[in-house]
């Protein structure tokens, strides 16, 4: 089965074609940044994002078949993400791929940008069902135990902010430049985490929810106290901060993680496995964190490239061919959702859905 991919939810154009057979194989997976066009805005604005996709998008396609050397008549299908995301782009990516369907006569194949994430591990080393799943980017954080291509459940999850967004806030209160995760780990690799106690919200509760945003607040407060006695801060304080405010992320991830992996040991796992997806799985003291927390588990742990780990079309076109394996495809009513939760109680998984 080869499948061409599109994905276009948040600031990322991008497509891919991957080939599942006896082995799997990206043979080209594309993708175009817009980091320069949000830039002055300190955040992705949604319609300069959908503008872009427009206009990158069949760029995007062009690109991942000629790397690849297919052209659209050796497809199987078109996979494209149909949501969560900033509408405008999904549209832009829906429109797309329902064009070169209708053109080309494949099946569409709608898929949820989450999933996506979810299944990678799948993708890049051959994960057997089921597995649990971190989910740590800008805009999401959470716990599935990964059961089937579209069996989900969420264990838990942030109630407010991901982290990959408090790393953004809190490179911003610190003038730092975007995005703010690499920039902040630099700095903490220079500082002191014990300096400035930070809290680890939630982890006096239950249960596998988390919350990022006090942690920022805490942060703000602590780096007000300074320029008050200082009237500034040094480039060793703002190392501390950077340090302290890491070592938070860290623990309580850790510490939900090790509950996360209770829960889905407890469904006796042949091969226990933890995976991590997302942007902030790059931070180098979050990984030996979680590693750690498998270790003492008895799980074992797996990152996937990184460049498979934020948004790319390869996870959308494998996890389409997951899809078409399981004899689901969609036709031209798809829809593309600004909102749509993974899990099996939320509403139908995927799709118009045959
Ligand atoms: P989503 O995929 O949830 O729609 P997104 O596209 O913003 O959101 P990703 O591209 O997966 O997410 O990741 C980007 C986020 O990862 C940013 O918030 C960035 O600051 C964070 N990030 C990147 N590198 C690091 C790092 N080394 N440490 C911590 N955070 C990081
Ligand atoms: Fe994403």
């Amino acid at each position: 089965i080869t499948i061409l991919g599109l994905e276009s939810s948040c600031d990322d154009t991008a497509a891919a074609v991957v080939r599942a057979g006896d082995k799997t194989e990206i043979l080209a997976s594309v993708v175009a940044g817009q980091t320069d066009l949000h830039a002055e805005f300190g955040g992705v604005v949604p319609e300069i994002a959908a503008r872009a996709h427009v206009e990158k998008l069949d760029l995007c396609v062009e690109e991942a078949l000629a790397q690849s050397g297919m052209t659209l008549s050796d497809l199987d299908a078109i996979a494209v993400t149909a949501g969560p995301g900033l509408i405008g782009g999904v549209l832009a990516g829906v429109m797309m791929a329902k064009g070169l369907s209708a053109a080309t006569g494949l099946p569409l194949i709608g898929v949820n940008h989450l999933a996506g994430h979810a299944l990678t591990p799948r993708l890049t080393d051959g994960a057997a069902y089921p597995y649990l799943m971190l989910l740590v980017s800008g805009g999401h954080c959470q716990f599935l135990i990964v059961k089937g291509p579209e069996d989900f459940t969420r264990l838990g999850g942030t109630i407010d902010d991901a982290p990959g967004e408090a790393f953004d806030k809190t490179a911003r209160l610190l003038a730092l430049p975007q995005p703010g995760g690499p920039a902040v780990e630099t700095e903490a690799a220079m500082g002191d985490p014990k300096r400035f106690r930070l809290p680890r919200p939630l982890l006096d509760r239950p249960g596998c929810d988390m919350s990022f945003s006090g942690l920022k607040t805490a942060l703000l407060r602590e780096r007000d106290k300074i320029v008050t006695v200082k009237g500034g801060i040094t480039v060793q304080d703002r190392a501390d901060l950077c340090a302290g405010f890491q070592a938070a992320v860290a623990d309580v991830l850790a510490e939900k993680s090790r509950r996360a992996l209770a829960e889905y040991m407890a469904l006796s796992p042949a091969e226990p496995l933890l995976a991590v997806a997302g942007g902030v799985a790059a931070n180098i003291a979050i990984r030996a964190a979680l590693e750690t927390v498998c270790g003492e588990a008895g799980a074992e742990f797996l990152a996937p490239p990184l460049a498979l780990c934020t948004d790319n079309a390869a996870m959308i076109a494998w996890a389409g061919i997951e899809r078409y394996r399981a004899g689901h495809t969609d036709d031209l009513t798809l829809a593309a959702r600004p909102r749509w939760p993974l899990d099996n109680a939320a509403q139908p998984m995927l799709g118009s859905g045959k």
